[in-house]
């Protein structure tokens, strides 16, 4: 089997966890904080953290349009939580000049699932996830609202759609690169692997 190369958005979040896991699921991962680092990968993970951040920053270091132009270009691309929202064509409730790489034809909620429950976990079924329940991590988490008709959603936890897939870009509320299990990972290297052809 191949080893692709998939690279981590290491502008802010959880990047480590990313590499382990891609490590686990055959993959060889790299930090992507410049152009040229993007421009060598065949698929990219955005990770959690705070989308606002990781928005204004790629802005800052010039990698909002290069990472749109890929994406655009048919690179796959999965993001867990703030990567979901990076990944959203829109967002409900933006901070002021918060951004979007954009590609699935979605609008998320940011901190949908409120105070209360602001962390939680629960085991979800996962469309394309074999060999029982994802653990799905959830640190204020968004949820996808609304999509379009090209979306294809994977797992749903409380009436709200929590993982979902537009051909190559494949999103989660949730954060499996926590828990040790790779399996969501696994599913993403296939996909890479499948564009590579
Ligand atoms: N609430 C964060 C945001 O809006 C996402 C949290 C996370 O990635 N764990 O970006």
């Amino acid at each position: 089997m191949s080893t692709p190369t998939v690279g981590v958005l290491a502008l802010q979040g959880d990047v480590r966890e990313h590499f382990a896991a891609l490590d686990a699921a055959g993959a060889e991962a790299r930090a992507v904080r410049r152009p040229e680092e993007l421009a060598a990968v065949d698929g990219l993970i955005i990770p959690g953290g705070e989308s606002t951040t990781i928005s204004k920053l790629a802005i800052a270091f010039g990698l909002m349009e290069p990472l749109r132009e890929r994406v655009r270009a048919g690179m796959p691309a999965y993001g867990s939580c703030a990567g979901m929202i990076m990944l959203a064509d829109k967002i409900l409730d933006p901070r002021s000049g918060q951004e979007t790489v954009g590609g699935i034809d979605m609008i998320v909620r940011r901190n949908a699932f409120g105070r209360q429950n602001e962390s939680f976990e629960a085991p979800l079924a996962v469309t394309g996830v074999e060999g029982g329940p994802v653990e799905g991590v959830f640190i204020r988490a968004p949820w996808v609202e609304s999509t379009g008709a090209r979306v294809e959603t994977l797992a749903v936890y409380d009436g709200h759609p929590v993982a979902v897939r537009q051909d190559g870009l494949l999103s989660t509320s949730f954060h499996p690169e926590l828990t040790g299990d790779h399996r969501v990972h696994a599913l993403f290297v296939e996909m890479v692997r499948s564009a590579l052809g």
